[in-house]
C-alpha cells in the first residue's frame, strides 16, 4: 500500500505507554482507560476496543447499546466477535437479550486487559447510530463498561425514548479508518492523520470521556473557529451560515463557561444531520437535527451544548434520574437564551412549559388515560415520549426554577458551579446537587419531594 504520509504519532506506543501509566486506580470502576481501534468499510464497523482493568469483580459487564435500542431489530447490531485477557482467548456470554456482554474475570488478580473484537452494522436509521442522508452517525456502537457502584454493576433497561445511559468516565485512545473521501466530524483531541491511498487513520485522545461519537460524510462542509486556546468546529451539509452558527456556539459556550465553570473540553465539534429528535450530545461533540426554524435548530444547539456541562462534565444516571441533567441543560438554555434574544425570554420559556405540561394533563383527562406527573422516576415507567418530555424536559425546567425562586439567581448559580467543580468528570445526583446550596437545604429538599 502506497502511503502519503501527513503526521504521525507513534500510536502504538503511546497507547501502549498510556494504559500502563495512565490509569488511576477506582475501586468502583471496571477500568479506567480504554483503547479502542476501529475502521468503517461499507456499513460496517469494526475492530477492537481494549480495556485497561483494575477492580477485583468476579466478572465484567459491558453495554451493548445497539442491541438494545434497537430491541425490535431482527438481528443483533453489534456482534462480539472474540474476547482476549491478557492475550488469553477467553469465553463470552450474552446476557440480557444480547444487550449485555459478560466476561469472567481472572482469579485473584486485580490488574488485567480485555480486549473485545466487534462488528457493528449500520443501517439507514436518523438515530445515535445509524446513516442519514448519506451522513454516517456512529455512537455507542462498541461495547462500553457498565457503571459498577457499591461492588454491582448498575444495569439499565433500555428503553425508545430518553437516553438510558449510565457509563463511568474513562481516558481513550482513538484510531479511526475509513475511506478517505470522508470528512469527519468529532471533538476529540486530534493525536494524528496518516493518509493512505483510498483510506485516512486519525489518531484521537481524550481524558476523562463516557465515549466516542463520530458522524462522517462525503458531503459536509465545516466552519471552524478558535475560541481562546480551544477550537470550534460546525459540520453541515444543506445550506447553513456557518459563521454566523460557530459564532452562536462560541456564545453559548461562553455563557455556561461564565456561569458554571471551565468548559471540560478543548474541542467541541457539532454536526448538523437529519435526525429523529432535536440533537444528542456526546464528549465534546453533538449531533444537531437540521431544523429549518431557525429558533427550533438554535434552542436544540443551545441545549445540546449545555449538556456538556451537565451529562459530559458531570455526569447521572440517566436512565434512574433522566430528568436530571435534561433539567439543567434547559434551565441552561432558557438563560443563555434569555441574554441571547432578550431578557423576557426566560419568562416566557417557564410560561411554555408550565403550559405544555397542563396541557398535556389536561389531554390525559379528557382522553381518559391515566397521568403519572411524578418527575423522578426511570425511564421504563414512562407510557410513551410524549409523557417523557413533558416531565423530564419540561417539568424539569419548573423544578430548577421553582428552586431558582426559593434562593435567588445567584445563589442557583453559586451552588450549580459549586456541583460541578466538586464532581467534574464523575456522575452525581440529585441530593448531591442539593448539598451543594449554602443555605435553605431542608426546604429545597421540600421542593424536590413535592415535584
Ligand atoms: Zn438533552
Amino acid at each position: 500500500m502506497k502511503k502519503i504520509f501527513v503526521f504521525l504519532l507513534v500510536f502504538s506506543l503511546i497507547s501502549a505507554v498510556f494504559c500502563v501509566s495512565g490509569c488511576k486506580k477506582d475501586e468502583e470502576q471496571l477500568a479506567t482507560c480504554a483503547i479502542l481501534d476501529v475502521k468503517l468499510q461499507n456499513q460496517v464497523l469494526s475492530g477492537s476496543v481494549l480495556y485497561n482493568c483494575n477492580n477485583g469483580s468476579e466478572y465484567s459487564l459491558f453495554h451493548l447499546y445497539p442491541n438494545g435500542i434497537f430491541l425490535n431489530a431482527p438481528i443483533l447490531t453489534l456482534t462480539v466477535t472474540q474476547v482476549f485477557i491478557d492475550d488469553q482467548k477467553s469465553n463470552f456470554e450474552l446476557v440480557e437479550e444480547g444487550c449485555y456482554l459478560k466476561v469472567q474475570n481472572p482469579k485473584n488478580q486485580k490488574n488485567f486487559k480485555i480486549i473485545i473484537y466487534f462488528e457493528t452494522l449500520l443501517k439507514e436509521d436518523n438515530g445515535r447510530l445509524g446513516i442519514a442522508n448519506g451522513i454516517f452517525n456512529c455512537a455507542f456502537f462498541y461495547p462500553i463498561p457498565c457503571v459498577l457502584q457499591n461492588g454491582e454493576y448498575q444495569i439499565t433497561r433500555y428503553t425508545k425514548w430518553g437516553d438510558p445511559i449510565y457509563q463511568p468516565f474513562l481516558d481513550m485512545e482513538v484510531s479511526l479508518t475509513l475511506p478517505s473521501v470522508y470528512v469527519v466530524a468529532c471533538g476529540f483531541n486530534s493525536s494524528g492523520v496518516q493518509l493512505f491511498e483510498e483510506e485516512t487513520t486519525y489518531y484521537y485522545s481524550e481524558k476523562k470521556v463516557k465515549s466516542f461519537a463520530f458522524s462522517a460524510s462525503e458531503s459536509f462542509s465545516v466552519t471552524s473557529k478558535k475560541w481562546g486556546n480551544k477550537r470550534v468546529n460546525c459540520y453541515f451539509i444543506d445550506e447553513l451560515d456557518g459563521e454566523n452558527t460557530v459564532d452562536f456556539i462560541i456564545s453559548a459556550l461562553n455563557f455556561y463557561t461564565q456561569r458554571v465553570g471551565e468548559s471540560p473540553r478543548e474541542n467541541f465539534s457539532v454536526a448538523v444531520s437529519d435526525y429523529s429528535s432535536g440533537g444528542m450530545e456526546y464528549s465534546a461533540f453533538c449531533v444537531v437535527k437540521n431544523s429549518k426554524d431557525k429558533s427550533n435548530f438554535l434552542y436544540a444547539l443551545a441545549h445540546e451544548l449545555a449538556h456538556q456541562w451537565f451529562a459530559h462534565g458531570v455526569g447521572n444516571n440517566e436512565f434512574a434520574h433522566g430528568y436530571f441533567d435534561e433539567g439543567l441543560c434547559e434551565y441552561l438554555t432558557a438563560k443563555f437564551l434569555s441574554e441571547y434574544y432578550g431578557k423576557n425570554y426566560y419568562g416566557l420559556y417557564i410560561g411554555y412549559a408550565a403550559s405544555a405540561l397542563s396541557g398535556y394533563k389536561a389531554a390525559c383527562t379528557r382522553l381518559n388515560i391515566e397521568f403519572n406527573g411524578k418527575l423522578a422516576r426511570d425511564l421504563s415507567s414512562f407510557k410513551n415520549s410524549e409523557e417523557y418530555v413533558v416531565i423530564a424536559y419540561r417539568k424539569s425546567l419548573l423544578l430548577f426554577n421553582e428552586i431558582e425562586k426559593e434562593v435567588g439567581e445567584k445563589k442557583f448559580f453559586e451552588a450549580l458551579s459549586k456541583f460541578y467543580s466538586k464532581y467534574k468528570y464523575k456522575n452525581a445526583s440529585m441530593e448531591q446537587f442539593i448539598n451543594c446550596f449554602s443555605t435553605k437545604r431542608a426546604k429545597i429538599k421540600k421542593i424536590v419531594n413535592s415535584f
